[in-house]
């Protein structure tokens, strides 16, 4: 008996995911998962880990809520923004329902319904990256099963912001129809972008955040999802018992308080400048066609032979994110923000290219 075949025929079907992590390489700079360059310091402070913790940590739950001006119970905090997408697939869809997303686009999406068993629908993005409403509208009506609309602001690895009244003409066409997800992971690079102001009036949004981009917090696995007390109600039901270890739940609370988070957008202002000193850096290059314009951590840019600038940048322990075989992404790289050092490192290898 091989206990394979004792697994669900979707397992069965899976490769894990591949994170950047795991896709290795002996690197020594390292810009291919979207990190911050450089850990920030935070002592733990509290003790009692023989109790369990608080479920919905309070200080964790207003120190996000005030950071986005909304109120405490329109946020639920979860095992990074991953565990979010999760939550929504398996609270929202059925066996037989189905999501839609608009690749180019985050990996975790359709990781997500396919480890529930969960169909996905694929409307790409227009030539520029927005959202092609027609095309989406059009799969809703043509079929019901469609419960979960995922879309990326900023897109996540194209960079680009969607534009506002896209979104809003989304969210009023799915009413009463299917939920939105609006992942914002990055929106605290442009923070005037969130469409956490306008959640009064969509029932159905849900907006995804987290602490692993701009709060330079990946390894602490903190992230959040707003949404009307309604819908975090329905997230409630499914969200594990603990999700958030106590340690977790420490750091996070002290990363959310008002010195730390003025440090934030002192980081941003400067991630932001160095994104788009790197940017000018990349489209001198001759052999770079495009660089996206980005509103996250992170470019974009499309290369005349991808493969051969990625391979280039490898061999040297610059480990990049190849989009060779993402949809519309032919020859195009991903690269986190790093260090001025860092970034110069990698123009000056880019540069030596033959
Ligand atoms: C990084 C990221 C997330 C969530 O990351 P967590 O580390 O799980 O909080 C969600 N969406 C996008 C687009 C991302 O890039």
């Amino acid at each position: 008996m091989n206990i394979t075949t004792l697994s669900r025929k979707n397992v069965q079907e899976l490769t894990p995911y591949q994170s950047a992590r795991r896709l290795g390489g002996n690197g020594d700079i390292w810009l291919n998962a979207n990190e911050y360059a450089i850990s920030p310091d935070f002592q733990l402070s509290k003790t009692g880990f023989n109790r369990y913790p608080d479920p919905q940590p309070q200080e964790v739950i207003e120190g996000y809520a005030n950071y986005l001006g909304v109120s405490a119970e329109n946020v639920l905090v979860s095992r990074g923004g991953d565990e979010s997408i999760e939550l929504l697939i398996r609270a929202f869809c059925e066996q037989d329902e189905k999501v839609l997303i608009c690749p180019p686009t985050y990996g975790m999406y359709e990781v997500s319904a396919r480890t529930n068993g969960i169909d996905v629908v694929y409307v790409p993005t227009l030539a520029d990256f927005q959202l092609d409403l027609k095309n989406i509208e059009q799969s809703l009506a043509q079929d019901s099963k469609i419960k979960v609309i995922f879309v990326c602001n900023p897109n996540n690895p194209t960079g680009t912001l969607l534009n506002r009244a896209d979104l809003l003409e989304l969210l009023e066409f799915t009413r009463n129809r299917a939920i939105v997800v609006v992942d914002e992971a990055y929106m605290d690079f442009s923070s005037e972008n969130t469409i956490t102001n306008e959640l009064a009036k969509f029932p159905h949004l849900a907006v995804i955040r987290t602490l692993s981009k701009a709060f330079a917090l990946a390894g602490l696995r903190c992230g959040f999802t707003i949404a009307n007390p309604e819908l975090i109600g329905i997230l409630q039901k499914v969200i594990a018992p603990y999700p958030l270890p106590t340690v977790v739940a420490d750091i996070a609370s002290q990363a959310l308080q008002a010195n730390n988070v003025a440090e934030v957008k002192q980081r941003i202002e400067q991630l932001n400048l160095a994104r788009e000193q790197l940017a000018k850096e990349l489209i001198e290059l001759d052999f770079v066609k495009r660089v996206e314009p980005s509103f996250g951590n992170f470019l974009l840019f499309e290369c005349e032979d991808g493969m051969k600038v990625f391979n280039a940048l490898w061999e040297q322990g610059i480990i990049l994110r190849n989009q060779h075989t993402a949809h519309n992404l032919a020859n195009c790289i991903r690269i986190s923000i790093g260090t001025d050092e860092e970034n110069s490192k990698v123009i000056n290898a880019l540069k030596a290219i033959k």
